[in-house]
């Protein structure tokens, strides 16, 4: 492990931005586990207090209310960036705030990682592929992203925000870590989420029919929560700036993964067919072998079964 440069001693302080989130909180519990200190900081868009609230009170806990697109000063060792709504349905609702979030976000952290100079790990994502041309997608393929679609606003903010990463790396000297993740599921997903997984097992538990967008025959590829923040930690902590593909290069039909959620909670629901929304990406597949070969990481856990612990936690949270 590479020692991030720090003037104090003790634990390591660490900065999870979107830390009240799906990801963030589940990445606070594994830093909080490994006996770190964490500021977690969230504006609660689509984060929750109820995914951290196991560890407010803690003494190497904190919990800062506050918007990425302002900036902040604080004595960090660690940022791990992921302030970001994820969902479409959450990005689209404001666009416009969806792209200052990405671009003034990420450049708020990276001035604060340069002042203090903490490393910043860049929670980036598949979506900078866009409708990818070039299948699987290695690290290397540049994207074939619609500037000015409906997805635009989360696309080329990431895109935007990468390049600030390595801008700052290369005026600065900062020391950056960048993620692209794939499609990512797990507990404590919020029921309105919008997301796939989470429309289909809410459907599915309320035993209302499952909304298949256009045919149903575009592809994406389902990484639990557990083995991506694994991923995240090992970028982190090792000497590869990225940009690295972090996903589970297992690749399924929309209408496949339908099939496998309403075979674990009821087989009997309808499928109905809805629009595909514009842009939607046709086939999603991380090639993972600089992952594999640079952090030694891939995915430990398939989609049937991280499907398990994941509708439990819906059933719990819809009080079924
Ligand atoms: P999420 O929506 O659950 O979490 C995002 C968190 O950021 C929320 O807690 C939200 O309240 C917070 N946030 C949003 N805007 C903010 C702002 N302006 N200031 C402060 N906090 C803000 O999403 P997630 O699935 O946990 O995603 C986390 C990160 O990982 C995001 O950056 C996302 O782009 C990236 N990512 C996720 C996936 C996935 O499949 N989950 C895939 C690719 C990339
Ligand atoms: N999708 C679907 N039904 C839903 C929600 C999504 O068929 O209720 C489709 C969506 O059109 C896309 C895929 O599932 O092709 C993944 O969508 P999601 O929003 O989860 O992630 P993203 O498109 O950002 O990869």
């Amino acid at each position: 492990m590479i020692p991030t440069p720090s003037l104090r001693s003790g634990p390591l302080r660490n900065l999870v931005t979107g830390g009240a989130g799906f990801v963030g909180s589940h990445l606070v519990d594994r830093l909080m586990q490994a006996g770190e200190e964490v500021l977690c900081l969230d504006n609660y868009f689509t984060g929750r207090k109820a995914n951290i609230a196991q560890w407010i009170g803690h003494p190497r806990f904190e919990l800062i209310r506050h918007d990425v697109t302002e900036p902040i000063q604080l004595e960090v060792d660690r940022i791990w960036h992921l302030a970001c709504p994820a969902s479409p349905v959450h990005y689209q609702f404001n666009p416009i705030k969806t792209a200052k979030t990405s671009f003034l976000g990420t450049y708020n952290m990276l001035g604060l990682a340069r002042r203090v100079r903490a490393r910043l790990l860049l929670a980036s994502t598949s979506e900078i592929y866009g409708d990818p041309e070039v299948h699987p997608q290695p690290e290397s393929y540049r994207g074939c992203v619609n500037t000015i679609g409906i997805r635009s606003c989360y696309d080329e903010g990431k895109r935007v925000a990468e390049t600030l990463c390595f801008d700052y790396r290369r005026m600065h000297g900062t020391e950056v870590r960048v993620a692209r993740i794939f499609n990512t599921y797990g507990p404590r997903m919020l029921p309105d989420d919008g997301r796939v997984v989470s429309n289909f097992i809410v459907q599915a538990l309320q035993g209302q029919p499952l909304t298949l967008y256009g045919d149903g025959q575009q592809t994406r590829s389902f990484c639990y929560v557990d083995d991506l923040v694994e991923g995240l930690i090992r970028l982190m902590n090792g000497a590869h700036t990225g940009p690295i593909n972090l996903g589970n290069p297992g690749e399924f039909t929309i209408r496949e993964l339908a099939e496998l959620v309403r075979t674990r909670i009821n087989p009997g629901l309808e499928l109905v067919l809805q629009p595909l929304p514009q842009d939607d990406p046709r086939q999603r597949q991380p090639i993972i072998e600089l992952a594999q070969r640079e952090l030694g990481w891939e995915p430990t856990i398939p989609l049937e079964q991280g499907l398990e612990p994941t509708i439990a936690d819906f059933r719990r949270q819809l009080g079924l």
